[in-house]
């Protein structure tokens, strides 16, 4: 170890960026399917990876068929795969599930174990396919049948879901990072000669010290500013919808699905999909920072058409402009705002 600040490099698909402070926590999304309902040349079925790049692992949100060759072009590793959220059993989310735990297990040495959420009846649909079609897997799978609220936490992200509205029970996802408390300012205390040592750890908690010449600090005085965690949020299929709305209050990223063009409303409302326009009005409702469009109809994908993709984006720009649609291996580092005590800075990729 040369003691240096470690400097990092990012390297996916379609970007190359490199960030001179220390990483932490960066945070990107990459799509491995953004079509909907069956595969195109252009666009697989959904399957959206989150990727913790510094910590090393990265999570699955829906595997409809063909996710693990996908992954094969894809800058993740399935074996770093931690857990793998379903939103709605329609096989467009799910038929890639089994075999890329199957191919998981083949790996060599690979024991780390796999958390699985999703809906009522994902627990019975990996057992009716275990019974019939068995796979020994050689690593632990736990199975978590969600409902509204929180679905898993830790110290650092909370993932909540709430129910969409679709033509199957559907859920939408938020993965939320908590608050990081504001840094120490130590070039501060060393001004004023505060000593080193325990009543460094004191101020840093924000308590109030009395120094060994009689002073009093208060250490809220010697704390930065709290920073805001990231707020990401995977609608899945729906309608547009109050939970969704209220899901992703604020969020940093809304991944929201917009299958068709407001000018073929009438088979969002058969089906229980959302158009491109009403995503971007549910965006703009909930004050999310940015909107990425996923889970196209095939119909928009002649570029030659009546209407395109591009027409698609338009339609969603003209009510939220910080929207992007999603390709396969589209990668979208999510920014993290930080905070100074005189005010917002500049965002950044890291944490
Ligand atoms: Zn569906």
């Amino acid at each position: 170890m040369s003691g240096q600040t470690p400097k990092c490099v990012i390297r996916a698909q379609g970007e190359d960026f490199q960030s001179k402070r220390r990483c932490t926590r960066t945070v990107i999304v990459t799509f491995l399917g953004t079509g909907s309902g069956a595969p195109t040349t252009k666009r697989n079925v959904s399957g959206i990876g989150l990727r913790f790049l510094q910590a090393g692992k990265w999570w699955l949100f829906d595997c409809g068929e063909g996710t693990q060759h996908q992954l094969l072009r894809a800058p993740m590793k399935i074996s770093q795969l931690e857990k793998i959220f379903i939103t709605h059993l329609h096989g467009d989310h799910l038929y890639g599930l089994i075999g890329l735990l199957a191919s998981r297990s083949l790996r060599n040495g690979e024991a780390s174990p796999l958390d699985l959420y999703g809906p009522p009846g994902l627990d019975r649909y990996f057992r009716a396919i275990m019974e019939t079609s068995p796979v020994h897997l050689h690593y632990p799978l736990q199975i978590h049948i969600v409902s509204e609220g929180v679905v898993y936490e830790d110290e650092e992200v909370v993932v909540t879901c709430r129910p969409a509205r679709h033509r199957v029970m559907s859920f939408a996802y938020s993965v939320e990072e908590k608050e990081k408390p504001g840094a120490f300012q130590v070039e501060k205390a060393r001004a004023l000669g505060v000593p080193s040592g325990p009543i460094y750890g004191a101020l840093k908690r924000g308590e109030q010290v009395v120094l060994p010449d009689g002073r009093v600090l208060d250490g809220r005085d010697f704390v930065g500013e709290a920073q805001p965690g990231r707020k990401i949020v995977f609608s899945g299929d729906t309608e547009p919808c109050q939970a969704v709305l209220q899901l992703a209050q604020g969020a940093d990223l809304l991944v929201h699905e917009a299958t068709y063009s407001q000018q073929d409303k009438d088979l969002a409302v058969r089906s229980g999909h959302s158009t491109a326009q009403e995503a971007a009005q549910l965006a703009r409702d909930a004050g999310v920072k940015s909107l990425c469009l996923t889970h196209f109809s095939p119909r928009y994908e002649d570029e030659e058409g009546e209407f395109t993709m591009e027409d698609l984006l338009a339609e969603a720009q003209a009510i939220f402009p910080n929207t992007t649609l999603a390709e396969d291996f589209y990668s979208l580092p999510v920014k993290r705002e930080r905070k100074t005590m005189g005010g917002n800075e500049e965002a950044c990729y890291n944490g």
